[in-house]
């Protein structure tokens, strides 16, 4: 039976306005992407972030010019098929993501079988992170009280106020935080001296506390810090891994950044290699795109796969998320379907 590829763009909203270091937004539009093969409908999602690359509406124009492509991808050989990928849509790794995912998920669904068992995986999770975006001092209390259920907190921070967004959350609660600063320190002295507070704070560990392009300034920050400190901008594909050695302690992946499942994998291979801890995040994506990486899951020492639960209006159902508690199904391939 052939295939068949076809594609909408979805707009969803967020519960509240997501701000980072370097951006605000209340409504996001995903890619998702359907392949079916006249038995089964396999799903794909492309969350394109503009650190990264161009919109929703530059993949529309990528599959439309590479449609027959597409289908000509290996449904069983993931290696040749990132391969391809790559080469075919080397300016989109969200796109990248969506189809390998898409392909994964109709391998697993012909093997009537889900893919944390196909790799390897199981359904033991962490707790997965929650995530506070960047507020007003004033909006705070308002957001504790609707972490409420999630004992994980993951701070945004990356302001000139970075200190009095600690002290209003620590006026609220005593949970675990974990601080992404998304790059938003710029120099040592600044990073040594939020890191120094932190401290003082019961932080867990510290997300790419500095740009990227100051690879030799978080490694001395290291060396200061008693404080994991994980890559996120930092670790974006597999080959990324090998020059963070030294300047961190743990790498962020994230299917939007690297690809898709077949390079999330290797990034696991290479974290273990390399000594890394492994976190498994996300953008503000649908079940879809939370669903996949949960697939991989059980290798991750942290999760912060929070994007379904900070949309109002998720259009699909995968897996569950219950107090942070990730909760994998049975069902093949994702395990995902509409709502
Ligand atoms: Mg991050």
């Amino acid at each position: 039976m052939s295939l068949s590829l076809s594609w909408t763009v979805v707009r969803v909203n967020t519960k509240f306005e997501f701000k980072i270091a370097r951006s605000a937004f209340s409504h996001y539009d995903r890619v998702i992407l359907h392949l079916g093969d006249g038995q089964h409908l396999a799903y794909g999602e492309a969350a394109p972030n503009i650190r990264y690359e161009a919109g929703c509406e530059a993949i529309v124009a990528m599959l439309d010019q590479k449609k027959s492509q597409i289908l000509e991808l290996a449904i069983n050989d993931a290696e040749s098929r990132q391969e391809a990928l790559e080469k075919m849509f080397p300016e989109s790794y969200a796109l990248q993501a969506a189809l390998d995912t898409l392909f994964w998920d109709l391998y697993g669904k012909r093997r009537a079988a889900p893919l944390w068992k196909i790799f390897g995986a199981n359904k033991d999770l962490v707790i997965s992170s929650y995530t506070i975006g960047i507020s007003d001092l004033s909006a705070i209390p308002a957001k504790i009280e609707e972490a409420t259920p999630y004992p994980i907190l993951k701070i945004k921070l990356g302001t000139d106020y970075d200190h009095d967004i600690i002290r209003a959350i620590r006026a609220e609660t005593d949970k675990v935080l974990r601080v992404d600063v998304n790059e938003g320190w710029k120099t040592l002295d600044e990073a040594k001296q939020g890191t120094e507070w932190l401290i003082e704070e019961n932080v867990e560990f510290l997300e790419q506390p500095m740009p990227a392009s100051q690879l030799d300034d978080i490694a001395k920050l290291r060396e200061f810090s008693p404080l994991p400190i994980v890559a996120d901008e930092n670790s974006v594909r597999p080959e990324d891994l090998k020059g963070l050695v030294g300047a961190y302690d743990g790498i962020n992946i994230k299917l939007m950044k690297c690809g898709g499942l077949t390079n999330a994998r290797k990034m696991v291979e290479l974290s273990q290699k390399y000594g890394f801890d492994i976190m498994m995040g996300c953008m503000l994506e649908t079940s879809i795109g939370i669903s996949a990486m949960a697939q991989l899951g059980s290798f991750a020492r942290w999760l912060d796969l929070d994007g379904n639960v900070l949309i109002a209006d998720d259009p699909y159902l995968g897996v569950g998320n219950t107090g942070g508690q990730i909760i994998l199904n049975d069902k093949p391939g994702l395990g995902v379907e509409p709502r």
